[in-house]
């Protein structure tokens, strides 16, 4: 309950010490935020903190957006939920939609990320049918249930929660031959995130997505894309394979699709939506009406315009993160809204995090020790100078 290495820095208001009702999966700040605006979050002291962070990629509009909200209260006004067990007008236009912005044919709608990628290793096995195992990256992340939890090839994540689920394959990121050589005739898909979120955020090289593309091909086996962090205009356009120009054939979504209220897709090419009948997957919430509503005005206000912007800002932060210098800072890293700071040994990245939010500024952490930025879409060219200034404060004091 107590994070010695936070508390450590005298920042121990933070932290909690006393019994927790939360069953402890998360190290959390004690900070309870009365509102949110935009870019900002407010705490119970009026206290305004910067948002750098998104909710982990969630909020990609900003807390509280009107004209998402305007959505969402129009359909609760409607009705809340009605089962799968009806046709849904709203689900077949954000299928519809999604479909034609991925060039795939249909959608599962499922509530998260976790469960967008167990459809996935669901559908790739039903379609592979005696093929069974999938190929997962290393440093890659897909979830914690224990479909994408045993795709997931990090000890950490599994200590204490043997046996998990056969049927994967680890290997090296961006190392198409470690691929080749680890592919057998059992293997009915290879799953990757375009660009690795938890794991520190690591871009699949151009080359390499395209030799996995090709591979699969040859192989008649599937390319699973978890887009579920770097999808939805994270890295600048829609989908962040669209950088390289390939199609996957499974494509999941999540975290940013319906700005915050809970939403996974799992998108998927027809040969693989003809293998699968009623009965043989399900969710009694996927896809619920209220979500639906906010995940279409997401799409509708994620124009061309928005991809730019995201991306003319986000370069402007790389650039500007990338000219300070700093033997502290060991690499920057991302696409558009999706950038890790890597820091040298000298400074723990939970302790830069720790100063940054006592400076009302909201960053994350990923990977072994990087900085994590997923700032909202919407965040203006001052918000971005506050940040900067801030960062480069905080960075004195190590
Ligand atoms: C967050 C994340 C998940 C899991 O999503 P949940 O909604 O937390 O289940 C899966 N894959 C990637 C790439 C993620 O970043």
């Amino acid at each position: 309950m107590i994070n010695q290495a936070q508390t450590a820095h005298g920042l121990s208001t933070l932290i909690r010490e006393e019994w927790n009702p939360i069953v402890n999966t998360y190290a959390k700040y004690l900070i309870n935020f009365s509102y949110g605006k935009g870019a900002y979050l407010y705490d119970s002291s009026e206290k305004k903190y910067l948002d750098m962070l998104s909710g982990i990629a969630v909020t990609s509009f900003g807390h509280n957006n009107e004209a998402i909200k305007e959505a969402v209260v129009e359909q609760l006004n409607k009705f809340w939920h009605t089962s799968n067990l009806f046709e849904s007008g709203l689900q077949n236009k954000l299928a519809l939609e999604l479909a034609i912005k991925s060039g795939l044919d249909s959608v599962f709608f499922s509530n998260s990320g976790t469960e967008a990628n167990e459809a996935a290793i669901k559908f790739a096995r039903k379609f592979g049918n005696e093929k069974t195992y999938i190929i997962t990256a290393l440093n890659g992340f897909h979830g914690r249930t224990y479909g994408s939890l045993s795709a997931t090839p990090k000890y950490k994540y599994w200590e204490g929660f043997f046996p998990l689920t056969p049927g994967f394959i680890h290997v090296p990121f961006n190392d198409i031959e470690a691929l080749k050589s680890a592919y057998n005739k059992y293997v009915c898909a290879v799953m990757l995130e375009t660009v690795q979120g938890e794991g520190g955020i690591y871009e699949a090289d151009y080359e390499y997505l395209q030799n996995v593309r090709e591979f699969c091909d040859e192989n008649n086996i599937l390319l699973i894309l978890d887009e579920v962090q770097c999808g939805v205009g994270r890295t600048g356009k829609f989908f962040a394979y669209e950088h390289y120009l390939i199609k996957p054939d499974i494509i999941t979504l999540a975290k940013g699709i319906a700005n915050g209220l809970p939403l996974g897709a799992t998108i998927v090419d027809k040969r693989i939506a003809n293998v699968i009948v009623p009965g043989c997957h399900g969710s009694t919430f996927g896809g619920n009406p209220v979500s639906v509503s906010a995940a279409l005005k997401v799409l509708d206000l994620l124009d061309n315009k928005m991809l730019s912007h995201i991306s003319s800002i986000g370069t402007l932060i790389m650039n500007e993160l990338k000219s300070i210098n700093s033997h502290l800072l060991i690499e920057i890293r991302g696409k558009g809204l999706m950038i890790g700071v890597e820091f040298d040994d000298k400074i723990k990245v939970k302790d830069f995090v720790l100063k940054l939010l006592n400076k009302g500024i909201i960053a994350g952490t990923c990977g072994e020790n990087t900085l994590r930025l997923l700032p909202p879409f919407i965040i203006s060219y001052s918000d971005v100078e506050l940040f900067l200034k801030t960062f480069k404060e905080t960075l004195k004091e190590f």
